[in-house]
């Protein structure tokens, strides 16, 4: 049987798994159901199947009938913490949690191209790891690797894709580099000394120090970066004082640092490094203690250009050149961490398309997807992987 017609003979059950998947959303950590399942599938294709990998991750080994590389196929699992505000049937049955990014349905076409790649055992030479990863949102994937994912047998590439509303249905974007962007959480705590507003010469005042980091750090974006180098440093949090008269003690500045290249010369640390150098001075002018930190820091999702170019064509086979798009973002995304391991490529599959009602953006209460397009991604997982295992 060629490779559509046994997708189109999965398609009820890819979308079955999606909505069953949507009607049960889990957030991060704690996906315990979605793994269940997926793990039980997986058995039954006869891989060999670990659970509990950071905590709720599952990975499904599938070992081809001759020796070659391995190549890991990512998904993630985990939902979102939004009220869905859609009429539809698979609508979700957990009150304040919904697969608003879409992730239910790259766990249902990983499953199905898990089952079609199993048949084909025989014909790859090489392994391919399904990896089935929690907390995507968050971050799991370093976890994932720190208990020893990508050894025995050690991984040479990985694959991941997302399905993308902003991009039209049926499109699918392949691009080289940088199409991710890496990302670093930061939280400043400033500490100064409070006192009344009608002596502020007897304060040292956190809040007019905050403000300063906030203006003195977009020098780091438009004068101290090559504007060509797309970086955006935004403070989303700025927490301090209590009353109209007081000066606060303390201030607390949070916000995020994005940037989509890799190497360079503006290597990955600098734009923190230069954050830091700023917070460091005007603190130090102000007589104002600081403490810097980065809690999340996950590297740019980075297409190796040759993997990309093979999976652009295979691409072009499977929706036509016409469909082709270039994409990229600053949005973060876990699987930024695998790319910076090993030779990696991430696909956007577009599901936009407004007469179904699903162009909302990725986390919009009224997120959902053209299950249409459910069968491209399949496809891509399974040809990315016989093309690599050499089939
Ligand atoms: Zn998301
Ligand atoms: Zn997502």
């Amino acid at each position: 049987m060629n490779l559509k017609q046994e997708i189109a003979e999965l398609e009820d059950e890819l979308i079955e798994l999606r909505r069953d998947f949507h009607r049960h959303p889990e957030l991060g950590w704690q996906e315990t159901r979605t793994a269940g399942i997926v793990a039980e599938y997986l058995r039954d294709l006869d891989l060999e199947v670990e659970e509990e990998v950071a905590k709720t991750g599952v990975v499904g080994l599938l070992q081809g009938s001759k020796p070659g590389p391995t190549l890991i196929l990512r998904a993630d699992m985990d939902a979102v913490p939004v009220k869905e505000q859609n009429d539809v049937p698979y609508r979700s049955q957990n009150e304040g949690v919904m697969h608003a990014c879409g992730h239910d349905a790259h766990t249902a076409m990983l499953m199905v191209a898990a089952k079609i790649l199993s048949r084909r055992r025989e014909q790859l030479a090489g392994n391919i790891k399904f990896v089935f990863q929690p907390n995507e949102e968050n971050e799991a994937a370093r976890h994932m690797i720190e208990e020893g994912l990508m050894e025995d047998p050690e991984v040479d590439a990985a694959v991941g894709a997302h399905i993308w509303s902003p991009l039209a249905s049926g499109k699918i974007a392949v691009s080289e580099g940088a199409v991710m962007g890496g990302l670093c959480e930061f939280v400043i705590d400033l500490k100064g000394s409070g006192g009344h507003t009608s002596a502020p010469h007897m304060s040292r005042d956190p809040i007019l120090t905050g403000s300063s980091i906030i203006q003195k750090a977009q020098q780091i974006q438009t004068r101290e970066i090559d504007p060509m180098l797309a970086t955006t440093i935004v403070f989303g949090q700025f927490e301090a004082g209590h009353s109209t008269n007081t000066i606060p003690e303390t201030a607390r500045l949070k916000g995020t640092l994005r940037y989509l290249y890799q190497g360079g010369p503006e290597s990955e640390e600098k734009p923190r490094e230069r954050l830091r150098r700023i917070v460091d001075g005007v603190c130090t002018t102000d007589g104002i203690e600081y403490e810097l930190e980065y809690p999340v820091v996950t590297p740019p999702v980075y297409n190796d250009p040759g993997l990309a170019g093979e999976l652009k064509e295979t691409a072009a086979g499977i929706v036509g050149r016409e469909n082709l798009d270039d994409y990229s973002c600053l949005a973060g995304e876990d699987f930024g961490v695998f790319s910076s391991y090993v030779p990696a490529v991430f696909f956007f599959l577009g599901t936009g398309n407004e007469d179904k009602g699903t162009d909302f953006p990725h986390h919009h209460a009224r997120f959902d997807i053209d299950e249409d397009v459910l069968k491209y991604g399949v496809e891509m997982h399974v040809r990315a992987a016989q093309n690599y295992l050499g089939e």
